[in-house]
């Protein structure tokens, strides 16, 4: 299946092809078909699927077939539990529609309304939105949805969870009934099942795999950056985020000694746990390491599996394993019961392999984002398409050949969709914003 079967059109093509994907994947293609032909749909699918341009390539096409906007008039409202998922959904539908004439807006709590209200004046055809800060903005006069023809609820499970149900309604009585609806969730609880009986009018089921490893309790993402600025990208985490206990894998043991001393030398109290280290010196570590006094606890992966500590709120991967199973293992040592865990990788070019590895075995993709003043002068190649497990790759049986051969192609021009905090040059020219 490529992404013209699915009748996409030649702007959506095009910054599909930026993006470096060669395949949708399989939620895209359950959910583009049905989108385009106007039906309300109900997916379950997770963060990781490609959900983002499962929905947001068929609107953006939908939008591009219909009439022209009015200013203030918002023809698709995508509503999201969390401010980073709303930007991370905004960025998608800035790239995504980075050929077509659109204008997109992002409003959520915690930030200035001013800004919001002054992007909102200036017209907008899709706004991404948390619930309370919607709310306020209406409050306030300042959107109008009588020319509403799309709703999105993006991760609606987690908007029930995080007590948005009354927002929700809210706005629900706010939109014309003539519209289009689409919900996406991990889960199809009952709760949620009430929830849809009463918001969605005849819609497609899609439904992808639903896997419940340790891999979908975690949150993860790819920071891609060149292979000589990880460990100042460690650093600046670190000191940002004010990580005060995080463990950090390498694959080497010499990596490992390296990075520990490199963070000592920042002043980041940081210990090296590997094969080579002495009973004593590995105790030493680990007892610095839950006592607090050891910040940063750098691990190989022989190393970390005997460690016996509680689960950690974020764990970092300076480099990929080469064996996806650890990867697996390793983000494993976090995400306590109830809430998720947090696992960043910094990934170099040459570690696109590693990259299509664990996302073959995670049946996932990762997300990407790029740090601002970090972004790599070597980009990483796109994700290959996940294959379902067992599932040979097509045509890429040469001996030895691995599957890098896509890599050279396909090398994605484009950052990740999330990869909001990157300054675009190609961005500069593209109405969509
Ligand atoms: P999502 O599930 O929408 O959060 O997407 C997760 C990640 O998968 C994002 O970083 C996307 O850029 C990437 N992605 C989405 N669709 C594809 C595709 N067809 N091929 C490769 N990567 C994709």
């Amino acid at each position: 299946m490529t992404f013209e079967q699915l009748g996409l059109s030649a702007p959506l093509l095009r910054a599909v092809n930026e993006k470096g994907y060669t395949e949708p994947s399989p939620i895209q293609v359950e959910a583009i078909p049905a989108v385009l032909a106007g039906r309300d749909i109900m997916a379950a699918a997770q963060t990781g699927t490609g959900k983002t341009a499962g929905f947001t390539l068929p609107i953006l096409q939908l939008l591009h077939q219909g009439d022209e906007p009015h200013p203030h008039r918002i023809r698709v409202l995508i509503l999201t539990p969390t401010r980073e998922l709303a930007a991370q959904v905004a960025d998608s539908v800035t790239t995504y529609g980075a050929h077509l004439p659109f204008k997109s807006a992002v409003v959520f709590g915690g930030v200035k309304i001013n800004p919001q209200i002054a992007k909102l004046r200036q017209g907008v055809d899709i706004l991404v939105a948390t619930p309370g800060r919607l709310l306020d903005l209406h409050g306030q006069g300042e959107v109008d949805f009588r020319a509403l023809e799309i709703l999105v609820l993006d991760e609606a499970d987690r908007m029930l969870d995080m007590g948005f149900i009354h927002d929700i309604r809210r706005i629900l009585k706010l939109l014309p009934d003539r519209r289009q609806n689409l919900l996406f969730s991990a889960t199809f609880a009952n709760e949620i099942r009430a929830l849809t009986r009463s918001i969605l009018h005849d819609p497609v089921e899609v439904e992808v795999a639903p896997r419940n490893t340790t891999a979908e309790r975690v949150e993860q993402w790819v920071y891609p950056v060149d292979k000589s600025k990880k460990t100042a990208l460690l650093r600046e985490l670190v000191i940002d985020h004010d990580w005060q206990q995080v463990l950090v894998f390498t694959r080497t043991k010499h990596g490992a000694n390296r990075l520990a001393q490199s963070l000592e030398k920042a002043g980041i109290n940081a210990a090296a746990i590997h094969g080579n280290k002495s009973q004593g010196a590995r105790t030493r570590a680990l007892e610095g390491f839950k006592g607090g006094s050891v910040r940063v606890l750098v691990a190989t992966d022989i190393a970390a599996r005997g460690l016996d500590i509680a689960q950690l709120p974020q764990v970092v991967n300076f480099d990929l394993p080469n064996v996806p199973e650890d990867y697996v293992h390793r983000i494993g040592r976090t995400g306590r019961a109830g809430s998720s865990g947090k696992a960043y990788s910094l990934v170099s070019a040459d570690e696109i392999k590693q990259l299509n590895d664990i996302q073959q075995v995670i049946q996932r993709y990762i997300t990407r984002e790029y740090i601002s003043g970090f972004e790599p002068d070597h980009e990483v190649p796109a994700n290959a398409p996940l294959r379902k497990p067992g599932q040979p790759r097509q045509g890429q049986r040469r001996p030895g050949g691995g599957n890098n051969s896509r890599g050279g192609a396909q090398t994605a021009r484009g950052r990740g969709s999330e990869g909001h905090k990157r300054p675009r040059r190609r961005r500069s020219g593209a109405r969509a914003k």
